[in-house]
């Protein structure tokens, strides 16, 4: 009867690696349809100056509305593109649609905002020019390249050929951030070997910074090499007004969070930038007036 058990729970085991399988198969399939049906969307999550509060750049994140299964969230989907070769397509269109964005950010006067994109590493194979496709974008916008910023995780740093091409975007004056920082098999050599503009904490580390002194301590520490450097350290998954002051003590230079702003669309963020600019007029108007 132990051999009966074990033969009926191999079936059993078979059934979930199928059903996980035709689940795989059904969310690429609505994935295809979403993009050739124009559904997905782009929104962006305000990155503040963490000394004033001030907007300094906006991370574009992809949205995924399905009718059947609701927001799909891209750390869901992202990972599916990728497994299926559909993460071209996806970095193209966020890409597009970023660049389009800022423009109308810059047309508004905001002319210091820039925008920071994701890439994956997929998607830095020699056979899909990403220093073309980068560039053709940016001008077809009409932006500075300076304006943009490509995120790419720490995983990436090992691969050599996306090294070379991110060089070749930097040296052209694209900015570089190595995103999900001090998750998995952090190295601070990541830092010093390669060119990057922006190292970006990752919630994770963020989330239980208050109650870890040995955390404190890296941050800390992070924050002044990457200083030394002339790296921005760049804080993600900002909730709490503790962990915002905190960072501040620290110099952290840049905050992104919920206790600023999740992800919005762009009519919202440029409604978020007349706000703040009232914000800072009047702010102006109070202390000449004092
Ligand atoms: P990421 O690049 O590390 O992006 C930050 C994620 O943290 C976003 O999740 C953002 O909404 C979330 N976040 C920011 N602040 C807070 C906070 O205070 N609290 C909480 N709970 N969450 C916060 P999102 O949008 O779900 O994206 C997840 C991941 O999917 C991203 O992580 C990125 O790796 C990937 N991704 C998103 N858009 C794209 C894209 O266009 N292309 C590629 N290749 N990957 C993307
Ligand atoms: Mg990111
Ligand atoms: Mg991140
Ligand atoms: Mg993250």
């Amino acid at each position: 009867s132990a051999k009966k058990h074990r033969v009926g729970s191999i079936a059993l085991h078979n059934a979930a690696i199928q059903n996980a399988y035709l689940n795989k198969i059904k969310l690429r399939d609505k994935l295809k349809e979403a993009l050739k049906e124009k559904l997905l969307d782009v929104h962006y999550q305000p990155i503040v100056d963490a000394k004033t509060g001030r907007i300094r750049k906006f991370e574009a994140l992809i949205r995924w509305f399905d009718e059947e299964y609701g927001m799909v969230s891209p750390g869901n989907f992202i990972p599916i593109a990728e497994e299926f070769g559909l993460i071209h397509y996806v970095g193209q269109f966020v890409l597009e649609k970023s660049c389009d964005d800022l423009s109308k950010i810059h047309q508004a006067g905001f002319t210091d905002v820039s925008i920071s994109i994701n890439r994956s590493v997929n998607e830095f194979k020699s056979t899909n020019n990403q220093i073309e496709l980068i560039s053709e974008a940016i001008e077809k916008a009409n932006l500075p390249y300076n304006a943009i910023t490509i995120e790419v995780t720490e995983s990436m740093a090992t691969n050599k050929y996306t090294w070379h091409v991110l060089s070749i975007l930097r040296s052209k004056g694209v900015k570089i951030a190595l995103d999900d920082f001090c998750t998995g098999y952090s190295s601070l050599s990541n830092l010093i070997d390669n060119q990057v503009d922006y190292v970006k904490i990752d919630k994770s580390f963020v989330d239980s910074l208050v109650a870890d002194k040995s955390k404190q301590a890296m941050i800390k520490c992070l924050v002044d090499l990457s200083t030394q450097l002339n790296i921005r350290v760049i804080a993600e998954g900002v909730e709490q007004s503790v962990q915002l002051k905190m960072l501040q003590q620290y110099g952290c230079h840049n905050i992104q969070g919920y206790y600023y702003s999740p992800a919005k669309p762009i009519k919202e963020c440029l409604n978020m930038l007349h706000g703040s600019k009232e914000k800072n007029i009047k702010q102006c108007a109070a202390t000449q007036a004092s």
